[in-house]
């Protein structure tokens, strides 16, 4: 660390709270060992609700952050009946129990000075001030979906949209009904899901920062257009550097998985691949697959002819087609969750079919591997139209008319993604992206700058 990093943390602890969901704990905690590879001391904020499933599998003195429990109206074991009455009850005792944890380092050698929370719980920017202490939102989604929901919640986007509409809103290219988030689509398919998008937005005047996992060249117009408003500092991609072909001596490698990664398997079974020879597959941690889609899927990557890593979570193994496993058997191999990284960056993987998560999608783009784009909620269809039509690293799907890709559709867009013609154009835009990736987050790249003046920042403001 040099110098003018070391007197910039000597004071500082910040505390980090990401909703329990995979794909809100793997960005914050990338983040997380960042600012702890800068000298600063992080605690990292589980609730009581997820019990055991959220422990660290290393040991404390292996890693660069702490880890902090906090009570969230929930005990060990107990389930909430609805995400409703969950989100309810962690508004009704989070506030104080972290009221609590911040007090309860007020006297020591390491007092709080900012509470970087999940921008999906902006009520978390009310508990930090009322103590005394900065908040910062922290953003997991792409800048783009973000700002339709912008002009959803202020009515400059009148909902709800006929399904032949085209929407052109600032700074984003012209989009169709079906580019843009589902819960902008149908704003009552999800009510509340629809409410917690939009009401991120209600308190951004209130705050100083705003972190956010993208990075500048990628979202460039977007980000212009948000920094005309708030103050956002991008941040990504959270990529752990030895991914990044660029190992920092302090990027200690730990995770925190709510699902237990075949990780021995996956890795051995690529290592038998050809380069570039593999198709994986994955949805995520969230979205679940009608049986029909399931089907239609998995004879959709046979069709194609390619070996084939699927993840298929424990939830959805029985949608499986019975005689599929047998029948594929020798070129595939199923787990139920995989080191998704790990697989990203192995030279045996050709191509990603997705469903456009923003992080598998950062996550791909950064490591350069082409996808094939099948959204299937939030903002996963706005992260698609990026995918195929403005980075063009990947094509997106084509639905049909009762809701389900079909087989031949899968097997169309994977032949074109891993064959020649329209996937070497692919391939090369892949490659460009992963380099404009790495020199965001490279020393003195746009990320990290960032992330170093968010820092001096926050430093000089608590003297
Ligand atoms: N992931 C993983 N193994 C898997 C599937 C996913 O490690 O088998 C990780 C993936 O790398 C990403 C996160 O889980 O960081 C999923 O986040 P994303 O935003 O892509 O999707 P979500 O789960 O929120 O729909």
């Amino acid at each position: 660390m040099d110098d003018k990093r070391a007197v910039i943390s000597s004071h500082n602890h910040v505390l980090v709270f990401p909703l329990r969901v995979q794909g809100h704990i793997n960005p914050m905690l990338q983040f997380s060992k960042r600012l702890a590879s800068r000298g600063f001391r992080v605690t990292l904020i589980t609730p009581t609700s997820s019990g055991n499933s959220m422990q660290m599998q290393e040991q404390e003195q292996d890693r660069s952050i702490k880890v902090e429990t906090i009570y969230d109206g929930y005990n060990e074991g107990e389930k909430a009946a609805t995400r409703d009455e969950f989100l309810d009850r962690m508004k009704a005792t989070v506030p104080q129990s972290l009221a609590e944890l911040i007090d309860k380092y007020r006297s020591t050698q390491w007092p709080v000075t900012c509470l970087i929370y999940d921008s999906l719980l902006p009520w978390l920017l009310d508990v930090a001030q009322s103590s005394g202490i900065h908040g910062a939102p922290f953003f997991t989604q792409s800048c783009a979906a973000t700002v339709t929901y912008y002009h959803a919640l202020h009515g400059s986007l009148k909902l709800p949209l006929e399904e032949s509409s085209v929407v052109k809103l600032p700074s984003l290219p012209e989009m169709e009904f079906n580019d843009l988030p589902s819960f902008v689509q149908v704003p009552g398919s999800n009510p509340v899901i629809y409410d917690l998008v939009l009401n991120q937005l209600s308190n951004l005047d209130k705050a100083i920062w705003l972190l956010w996992n993208t990075f500048d060249a990628l979202e460039d117009e977007v980000v212009n257009w948000i920094s005309s408003k708030w103050p956002i500092k991008t941040i990504g991609p959270t990529i752990p550097s030895m991914f990044l072909d660029k190992r920092l001596e302090d990027d200690k490698d730990y995770s925190l998985s709510l699902f237990k990664p075949k990780s021995e398997a996956c890795v051995k079974w690529l290592d038998s691949k050809e380069p570039g020879s593999v198709v994986y597959v994955s949805f995520g941690s969230l979205a679940s697959l009608g049986e029909d889609q399931m089907a239609e899927l998995a004879w959709g990557l046979k069709r194609s002819n390619y070996s084939f890593l699927w993840v298929v979570r424990e939830s959805e193994e029985k949608k499986l087609p019975s005689d599929f496993i047998e029948d594929t058997s020798d070129t595939s191999l199923i787990v139920t969750w995989s080191p998704q990284l790990q697989v990203l960056a192995h030279r045996s993987t050709g191509c990603f079919v997705t469903h456009c998560g923003w992080n598998s999608t950062l996550e791909a783009l950064s490591l350069g591997v082409p996808m094939v784009a099948m959204p299937q909620w939030t903002d996963q269809p706005t992260n698609a139209k990026f995918v195929a039509d403005v980075w063009r690293v990947g094509v997106r799907v084509n639905v049909g008319d009762n809701g389900v890709v079909t087989k031949e559709e899968i097997e169309r867009c994977i032949r074109e993604v891993m064959e020649e013609g329209r996937g070497n154009e692919i391939r090369q835009n892949s490659e460009k992206w992963k380099e404009l990736a790495r020199k965001a987050v490279d020393e003195g790249g746009s990320s990290d700058k960032n992330i170093d003046e968010f820092l001096e920042e926050l430093s000089s403001s608590v003297g």
